[in-house]
């Protein structure tokens, strides 16, 4: 798995339908790849944030501001845009 790739599979995984096939893929590009831990991290904080006050249920605008904000992040990170 790419980084890019595994951009496109943290829109499963923030609605919690990730396939436990990618999600081990995730995991294992994850070990290796220490700008996206980073950005994991900020997720799994921003989803705890959340689940503390609803059941897991992101609103469709925070939910667009969190992929602008991780494709940022790649962006500082990688120096390169993804789609
Ligand atoms: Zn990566």
């Amino acid at each position: 798995m790419k980084c890019d790739e595994l951009l496109a599979a943290l829109n499963a995984y923030i609605d919690g339908e990730i396939d436990p096939q990618v999600c081990a893929e995730l995991s294992r590009h994850l070990e290796g790849c220490n700008p996206c831990r980073v950005v994991i991290d900020t997720l799994r904080k921003t989803i705890t944030l959340y689940k503390g006050e609803v059941p897991y249920e992101l609103p469709p605008e925070v939910h667009a501001r969190l992929h602008e904000c991780l494709k940022k992040k790649w962006q500082e990170q990688f120096g390169q845009s993804v789609s």
